[in-house]
């Protein structure tokens, strides 16, 4: 699909106005009103010769609203055109991408002199292409900052649909997060701004869109390729557990492709979100809930970041078998989920199988870490270190797993 060469013919005329003198005043009173989606940004870079691949990451907010303990995020380089198409050579393991992006909180030194005027995003300095999809809340489209080249996905929110919709706190969350992280299987929020009606969210461009998409298109994927998905997912999740973040939200939808096949990890939306909240509002997608978050009674504290590892569990199972392993009706769904009543399909190896049934516990303790995932037999088998699922089947002649033959 989207071949970074071929982006150019994807730009065409704006049909997004801008707003920039409404943009300025906003965003000077914004810095008064702290409480306010309209906060001021102060991130440098994008469109600055001597700063092009810097930028300053509003960290403290984030460290507050999630209380963030042992790293301080100082200074993030902003890849250009080039470095995004070679990202994820540069940096293929999660701990490399922690080391690119923090530091102990010791030294709070910044590891760059920043620049004086920090420099601020608007509307114009973006060329606008083609729509990339409409989510609940906004349009994305595919942007080209004009004065670097850089390709990415802009994403404009509405505020009054924000305001109608009663989510401007968990847009602001998402923000707040997802700017802080960096990961080659994460997608990156580089930045924010708006202007008087809409918020402008500029995010990393995966270039093969929605897993979901690829997975309905498939059916079910391979175990060679279920398995590379659920090897960059657990290392990601080991990212986000890292820096306490608890993403909550984990499932098909919400995982994008990047340009070589890697997986994205987006919506950061319910990562901090109470789950009373998300019980209601949720109730049409259960089937990655896990035990904890369903059973009445249960208090918002008592969810640790071993959700995510139940909602790793129902990824595989999917990814596997087509869909999700407690489908059935709301009510069904919600008492299998509470006894872990599922059934896995004579067709999925013995190893896949083990490491379904280790992280489908009840008990959210005794989930297999995401350490062990990491070293699990299945994932041990099928993924060379640093090969990737599209280096695979694009090198269409590779001999496959017995198991995985039996399985077309
Ligand atoms: P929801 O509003 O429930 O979160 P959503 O996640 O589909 O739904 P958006 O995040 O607004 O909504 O995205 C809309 C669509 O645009 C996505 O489904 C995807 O197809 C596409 N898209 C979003 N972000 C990107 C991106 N960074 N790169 C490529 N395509 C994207
Ligand atoms: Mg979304």
């Amino acid at each position: 699909m989207a071949d970074v060469d071929n982006l150019e013919s994807h730009f065409e005329r704006i049909t997004v106005n801008d707003e920039n003198e409404e943009q300025y005043q906003t965003a000077k009173q914004g810095h008064k009103s702290k409480g306010s989606l309209s906060a001021a940004i102060s991130i440098s870079g994008l469109a600055s010769s001597t700063n092009a691949n810097r930028m300053k990451l509003p960290l403290q907010k984030l460290q507050s609203a999630n209380s963030l303990k042992s790293t301080t995020i100082t200074k993030v380089t902003l890849p250009s055109q080039a470095a995004q198409q070679n990202r994820d050579q540069n940096a293929r393991t999660s701990d490399e991408a922690i080391l690119a992006v923090s530091r102990p909180s010791a030294i709070n030194a910044p590891l760059y002199q920043q620049p004086s005027e920090p420099k601020k995003f608007h509307l114009g300095m973006f060329e606008i292409g083609k729509p990339l999809g409409k989510g609940k809340f906004g349009r994305v489209y595919l942007a080209k900052e004009r004065s670097s080249g850089f390709i990415c996905a802009l994403k404009v929110l509405h505020k009054s649909e924000l305001q109608q919709g009663k989510v401007e706190k968990q847009v602001r969350r998402e923000i707040e997060i997802q700017s802080n992280l960096a990961h080659p299987n994460i997608l990156r929020l580089y930045g924010h701004f708006h202007d008087a009606k809409r918020v402008f969210l500029i995010l990393e461009f995966a270039g093969k869109g929605e897993l979901y998409k690829h997975l309905r298109k498939e059916q079910r994927f391979p175990e060679w390729k279920a398995a590379t998905y659920i090897a960059q997912m657990a290392a990601a999740l080991k990212y986000l557990h890292k820096k306490h973040v608890m993403h909550r939200d984990i499932k098909p939808e919400n995982i994008l492709v990047g340009i070589h096949g890697e997986i994205k990890i987006s919506d950061f939306g319910w990562s901090v979100h109470a789950p009373n909240n998300r019980r209601n509002t949720m109730c049409g997608t259960l089937d990655y809930l896990p035990p904890e978050m369903i059973k009445p009674g249960s208090q918002e504290n008592f969810y640790s970041e071993k959700v995510d590892l139940w909602s790793l569990g129902v990824l595989t199972y999917e990814f596997l078998v087509g869909e999700a392993p407690f489908e059935d009706t709301p009510v069904q769904t919600q008492r299998r989920i509470a006894r872990g009543e599922m059934t896995i399909p004579g067709f999925i190896s013995p190893e896949a199988r083990d490491l379904i049934k280790r992280l489908l516990v009840l008990d959210p303790e005794k989930r297999i870490p995401l350490e062990e995932v990491e070293k699990h037999p299945w994932i041990i088998k099928h993924c060379v270190k640093g090969e990737r699922a599209t280096q695979r089947s694009s090198g269409s002649s590779k001999v496959r797993s017995s198991d995985e033959r039996s399985e077309r």
